[in-house]
């Protein structure tokens, strides 16, 4: 989903015999009928085509095997084609893949709820389940401002959410998301929302330099907490915003002042859940209890769409009663897919089975000896590191998404068949947990070729 928006000009864009690819007949369909997100049609040189996916690599139809350095947009955390991902959704299909989820169920989706219950803090006892990550977003905050009419509390009208943050790219996430290039075009049809600065607030090394200060959410609380219905918070590390990494100190006086004025956190763990930050959810860091846990990208190892908003009982306790005016009115056509929910419930015995956390440990031990050698380079500013999770900045240039200096990189990584996709100036390696040692230090050799580069 989200990428720097410039993409190399096709004039800039090398033609070494690496990076190309003998293309197959089809694409041709795609180049005359096919509009890529994020992608501006115009400059973008032709996309990759992809055969098949095998562990870390995508296969081209010619052969070409390219590392998947972003676990294909943060979702993939197992490697593509794992056999038992594949056995269970087959498995499945001879069963049924999809069943209208209201008023029927399945054992799929009632197992999965039950096992991502358990897995979170107990506080969280209902999940409601969409298909992607905006969606589960969305679904929190619409659950958190109908909870509070539904109590005939209608002055709270308000959200707060972070400077910088990114929560998806429908209208009600838009409006809690401040990412500038993303959101500013639609803003004047947002509904109301503060923000709050980070933890850095555009002193601390790791944040970018255009980024701004606005008020505390302190500050904000105390002056209009009685109008606020939920604050949101990607916990432990915003992702899009430019691979912010937060102290855990951070999150837990957002749950300290959230409970103070009886605000509900909305925990957005799109792109933290499963693993990524080296503790299955990455509120486990704080550790805190939201009272809204969204959950999407890993939930189905990145194999199908399917998202997950968990709620506390007094959250669901609100929407209880006679009254058929109070019902949650939300769902989606293919809420709770049997085939979606079959891989996830595999992919977390396969987190079980295979010791995947102990993995994401070691790996993170590894990508910080080898970011504190790559933070020796002129170029490289902020080295970060959190679980499966490798950033760093690259100073020189203007900073922000649409520094040039992302596009560069992206096509000198690729002429090595590495995927790695700069968020701006914004490196990051973010491969799935899959990753052998050698594929990973492989990687790190490519960053420090490239980035020597660069004064
Ligand atoms: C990716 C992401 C989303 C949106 O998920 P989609 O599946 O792309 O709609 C929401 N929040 C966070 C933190 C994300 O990283």
């Amino acid at each position: 989903m989200v990428s720097n928006l410039e993409v190399p000009l096709l004039t800039q864009f090398s033609k070494s015999a690496s990076t190309q690819t003998t293309s197959p007949s089809w694409l041709d369909a795609d180049l005359r009928t096919v509009w890529h997100p994020y992608t501006q049609m115009k400059t973008a040189p032709p996309p990759i085509p992809v055969e098949r996916g095998e562990g870390v690599y995508l296969i081209t139809p010619d052969g070409r095997r390219i590392l998947d350095g972003i676990s294909s947009w943060w979702v993939n955390i197992h490697g593509h084609g794992h056999p038992r991902l594949n056995a269970a959704l087959a498995r499945q299909a001879e069963k049924v893949a999809q069943v209208i989820f209201a008023g029927f169920t399945h054992e799929p989706a009632a197992t999965l709820a039950q096992e991502l219950v358990s897995r979170t803090t107990p506080e969280l006892t209902r999940v409601f389940y969409s298909d992607d990550g905006s969606t589960a977003v969305e679904v929190a905050l619409k659950m958190a401002y109908q909870g509070w009419r539904n109590r005939g509390e209608t002055e709270r009208t308000l959200f707060v959410a972070f400077d910088g943050a990114y929560h998806g790219d429908t209208f009600g996430t838009m409006a809690t998301g401040a990412v500038e290039v993303f959101h500013h075009e639609f803003q004047n049809l947002f509904f109301e929302v503060r923000h709050a600065h980070g933890p850095y607030c555009g002193t601390h090394a790791e944040a970018p330099p255009h980024r701004r200060c606005s008020p505390s959410l302190e500050e904000i609380l105390d002056q209009e907490g009685e109008r606020v219905a939920a604050v949101i918070v990607e916990p432990m590390v915003q992702g899009a915003g430019g691979m912010i990494i937060q102290p855990p100190e951070f999150l837990r006086r957002i749950r300290e002042l959230t409970h103070h004025h009886g605000i509900p956190l909305i925990a957005d763990e799109v792109f933290t859940g499963f693993g990524r930050t080296g503790r299955f959810f990455a509120c486990e860091h704080g550790p805190v209890a939201p009272d809204l846990l969204c959950l999407s990208k890993g939930l189905t190892a990145g194999y199908l769409p399917l998202s997950a908003t968990l709620a506390t009982d007094e959250i669901y306790q609100a929407f209880l009663s006679e009254d058929r005016g109070r019902t949650f009115f939300h769902g989606h056509s293919f809420t709770a897919n049997a085939l979606s929910c079959a891989v996830a419930l595999e992919s977390l015995a396969i987190f079980d089975s295979e010791q995947v956390m102990t993995r994401i440990g070691r790996l993170e031990a590894l990508f910080q000896e080898r970011l504190a050698g790559l933070a020796k380079l002129p170029c490289v500013q902020g080295a970060r590191t959190l679980g499966g999770l490798a950033a760093l900045d690259v100073g020189g240039g203007d900073g922000g998404y649409l520094d040039g200096r992302g596009p560069w990189l992206a096509e000198q990584f690729l002429a090595r068949d590495i995927l790695l996709r700069p968020l701006g100036n914004v490196l990051y390696f973010l491969p799935p947990y899959a990753v052998t040692d050698q594929e990973a230090h492989h990687v790190f050799d490519a960053m420090e070729e490239v980035l020597s580069q660069l004064s």
